[in-house]
């Protein structure tokens, strides 16, 4: 099994940690001939709109929409989902729109612009997981072939999956724990187990 961390801005360096914790051959990748023989594809947090033009100059934008089409599994994290979303308000520019969700962007108000809750994430087992949201989006519509992974406890939506692209609005990939992680390898093996939250 071979991931890919999309290497151009933000928090990449701890995805690429992570799947080394878990013992996965990992590659960052900045063009397109990167991507040739990946399972799965990793989009960190960051910036979105940085990504997104960098994403353009690199033309690797099309490429990601056609391998994801041939099943390559594909986790967005913050930014990452953002760019993965079919609908993003305030948004100047056209995101992947490889999930059927519409985000909003910087969603938590000002006082809650970053902070750290436990989540019950059922997929995971009982013991609740450490999220961390920084300047979070949050999930506002889901279509209906997309599973809801995570609510936060006032119901807001926070992790999806459709198929084999997997979103959260917050960072597993800044915690030591590594299920997160491990279910996204689940699915790139397509061993994950099925499970949905209540709509
Ligand atoms: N607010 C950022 C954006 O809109 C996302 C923040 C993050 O990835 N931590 O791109």
């Amino acid at each position: 099994m071979k991931i890919g961390v999309l290497a151009m801005q933000g928090a990449f360096a701890e995805h690429i940690d992570r799947l080394n914790q878990l013992g996965v051959e990992t590659l960052p990748v900045r063009l397109v001939d990167d991507l040739a023989g990946l399972d799965g594809l990793i989009i960190p947090g960051g910036e979105s709109t940085s990504i997104i033009k960098l994403l353009q100059d690199y033309k690797l934008i099309q490429e990601i929409r056609d391998l994801a089409d041939n099943g390559m599994a594909v986790f967005g994290t913050c930014a990452g989902m953002i760019l993965l979303a079919k609908d993003v308000t305030d948004f100047n520019l056209e995101p992947l729109g490889i999930i059927d969700i519409s985000v909003k962007r910087n969603a938590f108000g000002r006082q809650k612009e970053s902070f750290e809750t436990e989540l019950l994430i059922p997929i995971l087992g009982f013991q609740s997981f450490p999220a961390v949201f920084i300047r979070a989006p949050l999930i506002k519509q889901v279509g209906s072939n997309v599973e809801i992974i995570a609510r936060l406890s006032d119901n807001t939506i926070v992790a999806v999956q459709q198929g084999k692209i997997l979103v959260s609005a917050f960072h597993p990939e800044l915690t030591d724990d590594l299920r997160f992680h491990q279910y996204f390898l689940d699915i790139v093996d397509g061993h994950h187990k099925k499970y949905q939250v209540d709509n």
